[in-house]
């Protein structure tokens, strides 16, 4: 085949992927605006930073970057599989949390088979199932945003071969209850793959039973990250929980050095650090209510979040968004979910907050409704 056929072909299998549109990076905002500052909430990450313990690690590291990292990822496992109360074995760490989602979707599905996730989740799940071949099957919403669980069982067949959830969901800020996952559960196959993915765990932890310890389903795939209330986005790593033999499947898809050295080493001291991590993700929590509040009273409230980021409804949204991103504040729109009306702003940090707030309130009132 001459290499024009074989990319033409490249390209008919790859259309309609489309690619996954990141915030606006602060760099090209400036340069566009002509601004010297900007406030990035767009992406969900701890605007606190990482863990102090998390950058010395990765300080210390650096003499040994001519080496490889441990491709089993030995310590974090290790730590890990203390911290849950698992044996090693139930461990897979990721480039991200996002790569465990992509290696467990593409060792499960393939050509003809169906993965099964709500309209509104997280757009990563539609991506690696295209990417994989397999066929999409989002489901609709229930009416105030939240996964459908009843829909999704009934769309279930014997195609279905992987279930995606997220739990706090993200766009939607929605939480569902471990007694209302674990009925869902128990209506599928005992070995349908489920992958529940918690990235944004720690921001419920006080209110909902740790899912590890309480669910009950063999195909069930955990996953969380580091990269949001732990700091560490720019590190890339995260995991899933699930079960041994299952997850020997999954490992023979990954690359040998999937996860780099840095982010070994500052995920272990991260995670050595819970009172830091959890003191950040209370102050967020203080940050997300006073977002809320002030939305509501602005009549701009998309509706109730358990992450740490708050959603914006407005009928004018994509003006809104205009108007803040020449202010250098940028949050993510959310159109490509289908939901044109909001905008999904990231808690940040007081200051960063009452820059948010300050600049909102003059947009509002250029952008009369
Ligand atoms: C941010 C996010 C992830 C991915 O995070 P990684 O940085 O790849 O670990 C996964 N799921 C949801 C719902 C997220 O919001």
């Amino acid at each position: 085949m001459k290499i024009v056929e074989w990319m033409a072909q490249a390209v008919v299998q790859t259309q309609g992927l489309y690619p996954y549109i990141p915030g606006k990076p602060v760099e090209k905002l400036l340069r566009e605006k002509g601004l010297s500052h900007a406030v990035k909430l767009a992406s969900n990450e701890n605007a606190y930073g990482p863990s102090p313990k998390a950058m010395v690690a990765m300080q210390q590291a650096v003499s040994e970057v001519h080496r490889y990292p441990d491709g089993d990822c030995t310590a974090l496992k290790t730590a890990l599989a203390e911290r849950h109360d698992a044996e090693t074995s139930q461990i897979l760490i990721g480039n991200g949390s996002n790569e465990v989602l992509e290696l467990v979707i593409r060792c499960f599905a393939g050509a003809g088979d169906e993965v099964l996730y709500s309209q509104r989740g997280f757009i990563v799940y539609a991506l690696a199932t295209q990417a994989a071949g397999a066929t999409q099957v989002p489901v609709p919403d229930t009416s105030d945003l939240g996964h459908d669980l009843d829909a999704m069982a009934a769309a279930v067949n014997d195609k279905t071969k992987v279930i995606c959830i997220a739990n706090p969901n993200n766009p939607t800020g929605t939480l569902l209850s471990n007694e209302k996952l674990q009925i869902f559960l128990d209506a599928l196959p005992r070995h349908m793959v489920v992958i529940l993915d918690e990235a944004y765990d720690e921001f419920v932890a006080d209110i909902k039973a740790d899912s590890l310890q309480t669910l009950k389903h063999p195909g069930l795939v955990v996953s969380r990250t580091f990269s949001k209330a732990y700091g560490l986005a720019g590190c890339r790593v995260g995991y899933a929980v699930a079960d041994a033999a299952l997850l020997d499947v999954v490992n023979r898809f990954r690359e040998p050095f999937n996860v780099n050295n840095f982010a070994q080493v500052a995920a272990l001291a991260a995670l050595d650090d819970s009172d830091w991590v959890m003191d950040k993700v209370k102050l967020v929590k203080v940050q997300r209510a006073r977002l809320e509040i002030a939305f509501s009273n602005l009549g701009v409230l998309g509706g109730k979040s358990y992450a740490n980021f708050v959603l914006l409804k407005h009928t004018r949204a994509a003006e809104l968004l205009n108007h803040l991103e020449e202010q250098g504040v940028i949050p993510r729109p959310l159109a490509g979910y289908g939901l044109p009306d909001y905008l999904r702003i990231s808690v940040g940090t007081e200051e960063e907050n009452d820059v948010l707030l300050r600049v909102l309130e003059a947009a509002l009132a250029q952008v009369k409704s």
